[in-house]
């Protein structure tokens, strides 16, 4: 949706944070592009030394963005974050969620032998973090009178994807604590939503063995008989980060060429 074609600006005059962007192919970095092309101030964070100049780099082309450092599993990072977030753009109004982190060995080994350590990393990482930023965020979106946050999800958070192992287990409960989100925030008018997005080849999902394969079945299965691009998840994002979406909340919106709705 962006501004193509209909020469409206989804997001005119608002600010929002963008998480969860490593490089050009993240789907964060697509939502944050359509967002600048919407007409907002974003935020983008990025993990660590090692992906700063990419971020950097990838910023130069937006509206007078922010670029900060965030590890989400650091709550000092956390409130700096919105410190410098509330400074530059004096409120929010929204905040993407794009973060998630399983070990290695707990996406390649059985299920079974999930470790207690690697469970709570990727819980903390790729669920709990939704509700530090919330938090975080909550202060700032009131003084707007509102916002919407939105996070990333996957089918395997509700069907069993062999080879997704604990992130459909963080998935599920990913899922549970938009919901819960949203009947907490509700009231101050602070929409929380999740895009249920199929399989793209990122950084994140070539940590899961056999991702190809999976690629491969959403081609001849889904309905519309091929997979997604992180443009078509940006879209969806600017309906539900947008008051065009004003209505929509604790929502798991399916982007995935109807695969979610396939048996046999
Ligand atoms: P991506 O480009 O690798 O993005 C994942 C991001 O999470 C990276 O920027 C990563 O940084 C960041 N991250 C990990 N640990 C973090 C931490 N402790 N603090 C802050 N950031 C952290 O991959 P993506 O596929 O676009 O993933 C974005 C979201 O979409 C994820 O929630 C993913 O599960 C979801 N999703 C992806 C697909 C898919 O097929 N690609 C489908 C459905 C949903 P580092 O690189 O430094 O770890």
């Amino acid at each position: 949706m962006s501004d193509r074609g209909s020469g409206i600006q989804l997001l005119a005059n608002k600010a929002g944070l963008i998480v969860g962007v490593a490089n050009k192919r993240s789907i964060a970095w697509a939502i944050a592009r359509a967002a600048s092309a919407a007409g907002a101030r974003v935020a983008l964070t990025f993990q660590g030394e090692r992906l700063e100049e990419n971020v950097r780099e990838l910023a130069e082309g937006l509206n007078d963005p922010l670029v900060l450092p965030l590890d989400v599993t650091d709550d000092g990072q956390i409130a700096r974050v919105f410190e410098e977030v509330d400074r530059a753009f004096g409120g929010l109004d929204f905040v993407v969620h794009g973060a998630a982190f399983a070990l290695r060995d707990d996406l390649v080994n059985p299920f079974v032998q999930t470790s207690r350590d690697g469970f709570k990393l990727a819980m903390d990482v790729s669920a709990f973090s939704l509700i530090a930023l919330s938090r975080g965020a909550l202060p700032l979106m009131e003084r707007k009178g509102g916002g919407s946050i939105l996070t990333l999800t996957y089918l395997g958070s509700e069907r069993v994807f062999e080879t997704y192992r604990v992130m459909g287990v963080a998935k599920a409960a990913l899922e549970a604590t938009v919901r819960y989100l949203a009947a907490d925030l509700g009231p101050k008018n602070i929409r929380v939503n999740a895009i249920s997005a199929g399989p793209i080849k990122t950084l994140a999902s070539a940590g899961i063995p056999g991702f190809n394969n999976i690629l491969q079945i959403y081609r001849d299965r889904a309905p519309l008989r091929r997979t997604v691009d992180t443009s078509e998840v940006a879209d969806a994002a600017m309906f539900l980060l947008s008051d065009a979406g004003r209505a929509v909340t604790a929502e798991i919106l399916m982007v995935d060429a109807g695969f979610h709705a396939t048996g046999m």
